[in-house]
């Protein structure tokens, strides 16, 4: 694609960055086959071929508007449009670009704003969401049956094992998650130590997704900066690796190198991070590789345990992480059931099912349809969002794939 991009923005390493990725570009919209929005709206400005015209645009000096915004805003991150791109463009990084600009341009409504610095305010914060919930499940009986399904309910969340072994990892705590689900890095630490490496939880707090989807930036650098802070004495101790056990948060961290390039001060411990980042699937892959130290369940209630898996975008499309999870479940002796249209997003996507709702919900009974289709036991998925997403739409349990490896152990 051939670009003008106006002086102003090349004279900037974003608007640098912006025209080699709109270069690479050449319009021939295989991205919008797999687009769950353009498959949704119909609308081509509502597609990854449409939304990077808006962005050239607005970078070549024409000024976005309400509208350019709202195509913008409806785009749910998902990058499934980067796996099906064949010249290899790197939508999501534009797309962040021409987030960022629209943001400083178009004045959002009140409403906007206020649901913005709500979201902000409580959900990168664990003791607020813990607080809220709590609050939540009190009044669950008075709820209606719609807003009853979205509270998820509390679950023991199993013992963490103490740090006992040589081999030492340090783990992403995380804010949602660990108030809605402590169980999953408390399973993970079980798993772990099952292979020999002791899980080191340092401190609670967002990784900076949130923010920097919402072109919060300063926000962003402020959580990205305190949780590379946090890490790094175990990092200098000797942890061999930052685990994640929420594929959305793991997509950021992979991405904190980037982000703070140009900071002098944490830009080479960032780049340290992003290298040292690991999905727990791929610690786990890793460790098993050749080796029998995950011995499954001998009864055969576990075995037959019918499980449909959806891997969130952040997972396959922004990590490109594809069939690890599957087969790991498989060994632990759960049977998999077959799941159509597995590319496509569940909605969730960050805030998206908070500031789209409309569009989420729809995204979200499709993909159960398709997840259920197969009558399976229970749903599994490998990141928070996607999980409390998918709980709130149906009766089936949701739980992550390690805490199901966990259970699947052997005692
Ligand atoms: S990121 Fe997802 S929703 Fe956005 S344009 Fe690409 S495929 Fe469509
Ligand atoms: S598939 Fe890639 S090259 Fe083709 S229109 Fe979409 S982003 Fe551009």
């Amino acid at each position: 694609m051939q670009t003008r991009l106006s002086a102003a923005f090349l004279e900037t390493t974003a608007g640098r960055e912006a025209d080699g990725i709109l270069r690479k570009c050449v319009h021939c919209g295989f991205c919008a086959a797999t687009c769950p929005t353009y498959q949704l709206l119909g609308d081509e400005l509502d597609g990854p071929r449409g939304r990077i015209y808006l962005i050239k645009e607005m970078l070549e000096g024409a000024t976005p508007t309400q509208a350019t915004q709202l195509h913008l805003d409806r785009c749910l991150t998902c990058r499934a449009c980067e796996t099906t791109c064949p010249s290899g463009v790197r939508y999501g990084r534009l797309l962040d670009i021409g987030r960022q600009h629209v943001e400083r341009v178009v004045p959002r409504t009140l409403r906007e704003r206020f649901l913005r610095y709500a979201l902000l305010t409580v959900v990168p914060h664990r003791r607020r969401v813990g607080f809220l919930l709590a609050l939540a499940r009190l009044m669950r009986g008075l709820l209606p049956a719609s807003l009853k399904q979205a509270v998820p309910l509390a679950r023991p969340s199993g013992g963490w094992p103490p740090p006992r072994h040589r081999r030492r990892m340090v783990v992403l705590t995380g804010c949602a998650q660990p108030a809605t689900a402590p169980g999953i890095n408390a399973a993970a630490a079980r798993v772990l130590d099952r292979l020999g490496i002791s899980l080191i939880a340092v401190a609670d707090g967002c990784c900076g997704a949130l923010a920097h989807h919402m072109s919060a930036e300063d926000t962003s650098r402020r959580q990205m900066r305190r949780n590379i802070d946090a890490w790094w004495p175990e990092i200098e101790r000797g942890a061999e690796a930052v685990v994640v056990t929420a594929s959305g948060c793991g997509a950021m961290i992979r991405d904190y190198g980037t982000l703070l390039h140009h900071d002098s001060e944490y830009a080479t411990r960032a780049a340290r991070v992003s290298e040292m980042m690991r999905d727990i699937s791929q610690v786990v892959v890793q460790e098993l590789a050749g080796s029998n130290a995950l011995p499954q369940r001998a009864d055969a209630a576990a075995r037959a345990r019918r499980v449909a898996f959806h891997s969130p975008c952040t997972l396959q499309h922004g990590l490109k992480l594809r069939d690890l999870i599957e087969p790991l479940l498989q060994r632990a002796g759960y049977t998999l059931t077959s799941v159509a249209d597995g590319h496509l997003c569940c909605g969730s996507a960050g805030s998206y099912s908070l500031l789209q709702p409309a569009i989420a919900r729809q995204l979200k009974t499709n993909r159960l349809a398709a997840l259920q289709a197969d009558a399976p036991d229970l749903i599994a998925t490998a990141n928070i969002g996607c999980l409390l997403h998918l709980a709130s739409g149906t009766g089936r349990p949701v739980r992550h794939w390690i805490e199901l490896l966990a259970e699947g152990l052997m005692d």
